[in-house]
């Protein structure tokens, strides 16, 4: 009786042992397989930025420091309505500067009225300030403009401006902040 007993016992403490190595290693598949899923969809999807400098902030921490309409725009390439942006028709004299980093990119002096409905300026403050991409996105060949410090998407710039240049960049107003103040020192 007591054998038996034993054997119940051990047989039990064996299936248990079986059950949870077999939760585990299911439960370590799915994990894997959701990782690789990710990383997939990374590469595939352009929408999806990873930022490429010290500033590396997760996706959560974004959209609670920028909002939602800011997020979409500046970390999931979104384009904010034609003739709607806040500083379309902004005329003051200032700096116009990064919405997600703060960094400055554009001077008043360089904005101009492109008719296109985006806010838009034939030169950057300094080109190294803004990085250029290859977007072959919606059937068109662009060149998307990110900001180079935080990787924000700003808007694309095109061979169409006015001298000196010949640069437009058009930029969505939400992804600038505006300030009368001159340029900082660095
Ligand atoms: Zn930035």
């Amino acid at each position: 009786m007591r054998q038996i007993c034993y054997e119940e016992m051990s047989s039990r403490v064996f299936n248990i042992w079986v059950r949870a190595i077999f939760v585990i290693l299911v439960f370590s598949f799915v994990q894997c397989r959701t990782h690789q899923l990710n990383e997939k969809a990374d590469i595939r999807d352009p929408s999806i930025i990873k930022p490429i400098t010290q500033m590396q902030k997760t996706e959560q921490e974004w959209l609670t420091e920028l909002g939602a309409e800011k997020y979409r725009v500046l970390r999931q390439c979104g384009t904010e309505a034609p003739f709607t942006g806040k500083y379309l028709y902004h005329h003051a004299k200032g700096i116009y500067r990064c919405a997600g980093c703060g960094v400055e990119l554009f001077s008043s002096d360089t904005k101009f009225d492109s008719g296109s409905g985006w806010p838009s300026f034939f030169d950057a403050l300094e080109k190294s300030k803004i990085r250029k991409v290859r977007d072959t996105s919606h059937g068109m060949i662009r060149t998307e403009i990110r900001c180079a410090q935080c990787d924000g998407h700003l808007g694309h710039v095109f061979e169409d401006g006015p001298k000196p240049t010949g640069l437009r960049y058009c930029v969505n107003s939400i992804a600038l902040d505006f300030s009368s103040d001159s340029l900082s020192e660095h």
